[in-house]
């Protein structure tokens, strides 16, 4: 059975509704706001927030080791290195790639890492002109900020 709410005339002028929306607005003109004016204003992120990765390096030098630990748990599948070997001996990766697009930042590629070299800064904006992944001497220069 089709109940039909029909207004009355007094309700079609919505005259009382209005009245109630303009009541609410000015009730929280003088409170405090929670609003911010972003970009100008911005707000201090937990530590605990995960945003744009950056790679650990001491003197220029990537503490990764290209264990293909962190591709191998990444959920995403977005994780791409490509790696070599140093005059040492020693791994590293020549290509280190972050795409961006397929990360859903979970973090477990921080958590896998035994270098302590790949991590989650608390830098939120990361929008681009181009789809291409982030590569190894741009994750570099993010270190620092978290
Ligand atoms: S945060 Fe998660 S999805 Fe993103 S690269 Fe790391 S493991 Fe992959
Ligand atoms: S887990 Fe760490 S050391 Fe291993 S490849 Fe990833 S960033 Fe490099």
């Amino acid at each position: 059975m089709i109940v039909k709410n029909k207004p009355g005339l007094f309700q079609r002028f919505y005259l009382l509704e209005a009245l109630a929306g303009l009541k609410i607005t000015i009730s929280k003109i003088f409170k405090k706001k929670v609003t911010i004016q972003y970009p100008e204003e911005r707000r201090e992120y937990s530590d605990r927030y995960r945003g744009m990765h950056y790679i650990k390096s001491v003197n220029g030098v990537e503490n990764c080791t290209a264990c293909m630990l962190c591709p191998t748990v990444c959920p995403a599948e977005c994780i791409h290195i490509e790696a070599g070997e140093r005059d040492d001996k020693e791994k590293y990766p020549v290509k280190f790639e972050i795409d961006s697009l397929r990360c859903c930042f979970c973090g477990m590629c921080e958590e896998a890492c035994p270098k302590d070299a790949i991590k989650l800064s608390n830098i939120y904006e990361m929008s681009q002109t181009t789809r291409e992944a982030y590569d190894k001497e741009y994750l570099m220069e993010q270190r620092g900020h978290k």
